[in-house]
């Protein structure tokens, strides 16, 4: 049987599959096909779109199935498309696609089409700020709410078959074989447990309606990154989970298990995400940030979720830390993290997500939010990256009970203002903190074009956009020295081309 996926990209809190970024859907899926004999393609939205044939930058992220895309597509028995963007975010290289997209381009092909990923479980936001309805007359044959990987050995065996960390082993490894498929480098989104451990989750989120609390064997998480590294990935990302110092209740002594294991599999870039201020804040908290800081690589995130500064808004949207908790959540970080690592970056820094719209969320909310910013930056701390994002509300959560949008639609004429500040006042200051004029980063990948100039980047979790007044050759590493700041990008001067990754199609 041959089976091609087709992938539209996905962005969840908890986890990434924009490219760079491999996600695990497409390599869990192609793991079960593989170990069952039968042939998988794997395809992009990107290798589907004809406007994009042809163009340099627009092709970046061309599988090395790209030219045989239609022909694929009509030999194959089922297509599987993967999609949805529950946290959307604008990306330097990559236009996510949606699941009518993806029909509309796959019209004519007679493979029974089946709809995975986010989009599948409660739709797809394409921008925040939006209400999400479940996705309807899709035009598929069968849309997968949960874990397509397990449908598919069900559908391959004809038997039922329970799913779990356990039984996903054997195809986390071998779906690692799908990286002969793509252009390198890439880095591996790699997922360490799911669900929300709290009870009760915040009033916005769907990871405690996705999934029951899970956490994955060590060994498993090191194994599968071995297989990836054996097939040429060097970067790598702890991503997928909600949050990474909850790892098996918090253990620092199980996390030390887990970042041993993955350090111990050859890399370049080894990165976390996701972490819950609350936690980071205590005494335990502190001895895993020493580990992540021990057995990562410099340029790390620690994307914390404080959403609001505002207590009432905290209250109100049950979110699980208090300011002071992420007031100490920060010193901490900094504490252990901020020396500058052998790459140019800072090796382990936090961040900052806050989300706009929340239930009662007023005018003052988003002047509480700037004093707080205001004072992280006057007490010296560094802060890698302030992430604004109007709310998406899903069907089913507490938010779409409690008024959706209202707030939203209340306060968005102070939302500009808001945003200017945060990126004048706050971010453009925090840049030249973090990357002062002089430093010199390495390995910054050249993505795209803008006119004369080149915009690029280095591998890891939120990397910082740098800009170079040159037109280098894109999918290069180069050495760049910083000579300026943008209110969140880099203007940098090219020292020497360090690349150093081959494409397959090279070899
Ligand atoms: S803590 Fe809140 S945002 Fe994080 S996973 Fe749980 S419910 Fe979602």
């Amino acid at each position: 049987m041959i089976i091609s996926i087709v992938d539209c990209y996905t962005d969840e809190p908890a986890g990434l599959g924009v490219p760079p970024y491999l996600g695990v859907y497409p390599r869990y899926i192609a793991g079960v096909a593989f170990s069952h004999s039968h042939q998988c393609f794997y395809l992009r939205i990107d290798d589907l779109r004809p406007e994009k044939r042809g163009n340099s930058t627009l092709t970046m992220n061309s599988t090395l199935n790209a030219n045989n895309a239609t022909r694929i597509l009509e030999g194959s028995h089922i297509i599987i498309v993967i999609s949805g963007m529950h946290t959307p975010g604008k990306y330097l290289a990559a236009v996510p696609g949606t699941p009518s997209e993806a029909i509309r381009l796959l019209q004519g092909y007679r493979g029974k089409k089946i709809l995975t990923g986010p989009a599948a479980f409660l739709g797809t936001g394409q921008t925040g700020g939006r209400i999400v309805h479940r996705v309807q007359n899709s035009g598929y044959d069968l849309v997968i709410e949960g874990d397509a990987w397990l449908w598919l050995e069900q559908y391959l065996t004809s038997k039922e078959i329970s799913g779990g960390y356990s039984r996903l082993r054997e195809f986390a490894v071998k779906g690692s074989e799908i990286v002969r498929q793509i252009q390198l480098p890439i880095i591996a989104e790699i997922e360490t447990g799911r669900g929300c451990p709290r009870k009760i989750g915040c009033s916005f989120c769907l990871e405690p309606l996705k999934n029951k609390p899970e956490w994955r064997e060590q060994n498993d998480v090191k194994e599968e990154m071995a297989s990836l590294a054996h097939e040429g990935v060097e970067h790598f990302r702890l991503g997928k989970q909600s949050d990474f110092y909850a790892f098996k209740g918090g253990k620092p002594a199980e996390i030390e298990q887990l970042l041993k294991g993955a350090a111990s599999v050859s890399h370049k870039t080894l990165h976390i995400d996701n972490v819950n201020p609350a936690l980071a804040a205590t005494e335990q908290g502190e001895a895993i940030t020493r580990l992540i800081v021990n057995y990562c690589t410099p340029g790390n995130v620690a994307a914390m979720g404080v959403e609001s500064f505002d207590q009432s808004v905290i209250e109100a949207n049950n979110i699980n830390s208090t300011p002071e908790q992420v007031m100490k959540a920060i010193a901490s970080i900094n504490q252990c993290g901020s020396e500058r690592g052998d790459n140019g970056m800072p090796k382990y820094l936090p961040g900052i997500n806050i989300i706009l719209g929340l239930i009662g969320e007023t005018k003052d909310t988003l002047e509480i939010n700037l004093q707080y910013l205001k004072r992280i930056l006057n007490e010296g701390y560094m802060l890698r990256r302030i992430n604004i994002r109007q709310v998406e509300v899903f069907p089913d959560t507490e938010i779409s009970r409690q008024g959706g949008l209202k707030y939203l639609k209340k306060n968005k004429r102070h939302y500009y203002k808001f945003r200017r500040s945060v990126r004048e006042d706050i971010d453009h200051e925090m840049l030249k903190r973090i990357t002062p004029v002089g430093t010199i980063l390495k390995d910054v990948f050249m993505e795209l074009y803008d006119g004369k100039h080149t915009f690029g980047r280095q591998f890891g979790s939120y990397p910082l956009i740098v800009g170079v007044k040159q037109r280098l050759p894109l999918r290069e590493f180069f050495d760049v020295r910083v000579v300026g700041h943008m209110l969140r990008s880099l203007v940098a001067e090219p020292l020497t081309s360090s690349s150093s990754q081959i494409d397959h199609q090279a070899n």
